[in-house]
């Protein structure tokens, strides 16, 4: 294929649009270069929309004899890269004694390149295998093994946003900056580093001061400078867990709330992220509101640390954008479809307690989440999260007979391209599927996972 050559895609599409899906049985996308350049939401077949379209020499991607859909790539909002060995290991802790029991000890070790080098290539490996083609990680405090998690994000074809996690005091002193001067020196290395790489369309620095009780007033005013001077992105936790709302408090009493700890520190921008914000009251909602900062839902990693159930339909009803994140490995799956399906059954629990069926998130409200809702908290919807034209081609090819499939499927459900069928299969996908379902990724409209 050569480089001007276009790529007609040819079957079912399902397609996230605002807080719902397009469920298209019939449809051909054409990319080129990576971007979508033309989406044909009913389509005879790739050839006759090629024609339409005026394209005479094309590629075809043809779905349309099997049980496969296109869907867009995940977007992993918030997964800390260094924590994956631990998914799963968790015991019976909450959100600080985890911490210093599993990950300040494990992180710490990534200071090693060669551990680093190993953890890392897994960890992408993994999540892009389970469809995730944009993340935003968090790495450690360490330098060189940050730049290590920026190239393997590049070298295996996903998208990233990369962060030096910054903590300078209140945790161990086997892990943590030595002084606000390092932990300058050191933002400013990465943040360089990923900038030399000169791929803005894939990697991305962001800046990332851990929470609030790590992070010194001075390193945080610093960071929040820095960032706005540079027009970076900034992730961080709000939030999440009562003891550590305290705590905030404690060390910050000049500041109004845990919100506005990071608002008096610059740290609330239109490109922030925050993760968790399970318990913002209505005044920090509309300081949230105002700075149009974006959520990160971590649905997964809420109930196994028995942090508490994010509000979600509270937010959408704001219009707060918000996407989901794993939490890896607060969360334990490194999967955004798992991750999207606890979303719905945590909105559940919150709809028993409140006796407002309201509360209930849909499968269309999730599958929305997991895609364009997390572009849109990132800021990078007018490139990613859905197929638009003009848009880059970030895209998973969903079967769901597979070999070892977990889901069955009978005679009556198919052919896709009839009545509401590939709705209850997109269903069943969400509540049944896993990797396996996930056949081909493409990022950029290239193909990085083939099973
Ligand atoms: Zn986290």
């Amino acid at each position: 294929m050569t480089a001007s050559n276009t790529t007609v895609f040819f079957g079912a599409i399902v397609n996230p649009a605002r807080r719902a899906l397009e469920y298209l049985p019939q449809a051909a996308i054409g990319v080129r270069e990576g971007e979508i350049v033309f989406f044909d939401r009913h389509a005879e077949s790739a050839s006759a929309s090629a024609a339409t379209h005026n394209i005479k020499n094309f590629d075809t991607v043809d779905l349309s004899k099997t049980t496969s859909f296109l869907f867009p790539g995940f977007i992993d909002t918030h997964i800390h890269a260094p924590q994956y060995p631990n998914s799963g290991i968790f015991g019976k802790t909450t959100l600080l004694d985890w911490l210093t029991t599993y990950t300040f000890p494990l992180e710490s070790s990534l200071k090693d390149p060669k551990i680093a080098q190993d953890v890392y290539s897994r960890v992408v490996k993994k999540t892009l295998a389970n469809g995730t083609t944009t993340a935003a990680y968090y790495a450690t405090v360490h330098v060189e093994s940050t730049k290590k998690l920026a190239d393997i994000c590049l070298s295996q074809g996903q998208r990233a946003l990369v962060g030096r996690v910054c903590m300078d005091q209140n945790t161990p002193d086997y892990y943590r900056d030595a002084s606000v001067e390092e932990a300058k020196k050191s933002d400013r290395e990465v943040v360089e580093y990923i900038q030399s790489l000169n791929k803005p369309d894939r990697i991305l620095p962001i800046i990332t001061p851990r929470f609030a009780p790590s992070c010194t007033g001075e390193i945080m005013s610093w960071q929040g400078d820095y960032a706005q001077k540079n027009n970076l992105h900034i992730q961080t936790h709000i939030s999440e867990n009562k003891g550590e709302i305290a705590w905030v408090k404690e060390l910050y009493p000049a500041c109004k709330s845990y919100a506005d700890t990071y608002h008096q520190h610059g740290l609330l921008t239109e490109k922030t992220l925050l993760a968790h914000a399970i318990y913002l009251t209505d005044e920090e909602l509309n300081l949230v509101e105002q700075q149009k900062c974006g959520l990160s839902h971590c649905p997964i990693s809420n109930s196994s640390l028995t942090s508490g159930e994010f509000h979600a339909r509270k937010i959408l009803d704001r219009n707060i954008p918000f996407g989901l994140g794993t939490d890896v490995s607060g969360g334990y799956a490194p999967s955004i479809l798992s991750t999207a399906r606890h979303g719905l059954l945590v909105s559940r629990h919150v709809a028993m307690k409140s006796e407002n069926d309201a509360d209930k998130l849909s499968v269309d409200e999730v599958l929305y989440l997991a895609t364009l809702g997390g572009a849109e908290a990132l800021k990078l919807d007018s490139k990613i999260g859905s197929f638009e034209v003009g848009k880059k081609f970030d895209a998973q090819q969903i079967d769901l007979e597979t070999n070892g499939s977990p889901v069955d499927i009978f005679d009556w459900e198919l052919p896709i391209s009839e009545g509401n069928k590939l709705e209850n299969l997109v269903h069943k996908w969400l509540f049944n599927g896993d990797d396996r379902n996930t056949s081909t990724v493409w990022v950029n409209g290239d193909k990085v996972v083939t099973k």
